[in-house]
């Protein structure tokens, strides 16, 4: 390697030169990947040092591809509460049973982390405007941190289909929102046209290869908080899917420096109306079909064609783990079960998470005697509209018979 970090081709293995901003192969197409030098990191990791820093995600700076360090675009993004849910391994009966609280983070989702690091590269390239397509949440990320580093934002999101929570935050942060007719996957091929014919504009959208580097750290922080241990599960909702390929090169980075000893079992879990994934690991074949109109209420895995799903069946094959689809009213039943068992609030996509491994442990997929980590990946104030929706109304009343009412 010429640099302690290269990006590399996961489909023909060709390296290209990190200085040169790529999305995508050159040579093949494929989808690139950024593989560290772990020798050299490994020879200059200082444990001690690492662990006095504050718990976020640039404790773990010797493993995350930037240069210059004075470039750094930070919202103290990361270091986020991993919660023990008794309550929760009695009800599901199991051993020892975590939430990973990514709804903590600046903007309220786990992309803040994958932002940090991709801003920050898009300065280093010296672009002076930034792109996505997105859901929701990587818009809202993305509009923050181009806010911090004095970059303008243009995101192109699906009309209608973008939940109140994640538009208000692109629009007050100031971002140019573009509404385009259809869905996330239409928006995406949009927003990489344009990226294609505009030199002068970043593309941080989820082919970037530089934010799964930041997003890697939900899996450094998990191990640092488990005294660098690893739980035997992790259990994320898969979208676009980068993020579960991101958590497992987390572990796969820390146990070939030697930090750790295994790595979990990566458990994926998509919506009832949009599991291509599932689909292929089920069959056990490495290609996925995309799905033509995916439905769902959780709005941030409603993805039809995910641009890493090749990458999250590598993950889940080689981490021994699987893939689990929950319906609508399964994933509305695990979000009120996490707020109202252990005072976690998440949107409909994080709680997917926990709606499929409840149905691997009932049907037995999953021993008992297990360690599992959920990853929440987003806020329940994300989407207050179906908050609101799915639970009671107020009890309207007059101010005499209040005390009537109560209960
Ligand atoms: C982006 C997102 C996901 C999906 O992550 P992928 O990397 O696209 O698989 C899940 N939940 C929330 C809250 C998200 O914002
Ligand atoms: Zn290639």
């Amino acid at each position: 390697m010429r640099s302690w970090f290269e990006y590399e081709c996961i489909d023909c293995g060709k390296r290209q030169p990190p200085e040169k901003r790529f999305y995508v192969c050159p040579e093949c197409g494929g989808l690139l990947e950024i593989e560290l030098d772990l020798q050299y990191i490994s020879e200059r990791l200082d444990r001690e040092a690492l662990e006095r820093k504050p718990l976020n995600v640039w404790r773990y700076r010797q493993f995350l591809p930037i240069v210059d360090e004075s470039k750094i675009v930070t919202l103290q993004e990361g270091g986020t509460p991993l919660y023990r849910c008794r309550r929760l391994e009695e009800k599901l009966g199991i051993a020892e049973f975590y939430v990973k609280y990514e709804g903590a983070n600046p903007t309220g989702s786990f992309k803040d982390r994958g932002m940090t690091v991709g801003v920050t590269k898009a300065l280093e390239f010296g672009v002076k405007t930034v792109a996505c397509a997105s859901t929701g949440n990587t818009s809202a990320s993305l509009a923050a941190y181009a806010a911090k580093a004095g970059l303008k934002c243009l995101v192109i999101l699906p009309s209608g289909k973008v939940a109140l929570g994640k538009l208000a935050q692109a629009a007050i942060h100031g971002a140019r929102i573009v509404a385009v007719k259809g869905n996330f996957d239409r928006a995406l091929s949009l927003v990489r046209q344009i990226c294609e014919k505009r030199g002068d504009i970043y593309l941080l959208n989820s082919l970037n290869p530089f934010r799964p580097q930041g997003q890697k750290t939900i899996g450094f922080e998990i191990a640092d908080q488990l005294g660098w241990g690893v739980p035997d599960r992790l259990v994320v909702p898969m979208g676009n899917c980068a993020n579960i390929w991101a958590i497992y090169k987390g572990f796969f980075e820390l146990k070939e420096v030697g930090m750790i000893e295994n790595i979990p079992r990566m458990v994926g879990i998509q919506a009832e109306g949009a599991k291509p994934i599932v689909d292929a690991v089920r069959k056990g074949i490495d290609k996925f079909i995309p799905v033509e109109n995916p439905e769902t209420i959780a709005t941030a895995i409603r993805i039809g064609n995910p641009v890493n799903g090749s990458k999250a069946i590598r993950a889940i094959k080689r981490s021994g783990g699987t893939a689990e689809s929950v319906t609508d009213e399964e994933i509305i039943e695990a979000q009120r079960e996490l707020a109202r068992s252990e005072g976690i609030g998440v949107e409909p996509a994080s709680a997917a998470a926990i709606a499929g491994i409840k149905k691997l442990i009932e049907r037995g997929e999953v021993d008992r005697d297990e360690k599992v980590v959920c990853v929440a990946t987003g806020n329940v104030l994300k989407d207050p509209e179906e908050a609101v929706r799915v639970s009671e109304s107020p009890l309207e009343t007059e101010p005499e018979e209040v005390l009537k009412v109560v209960g």
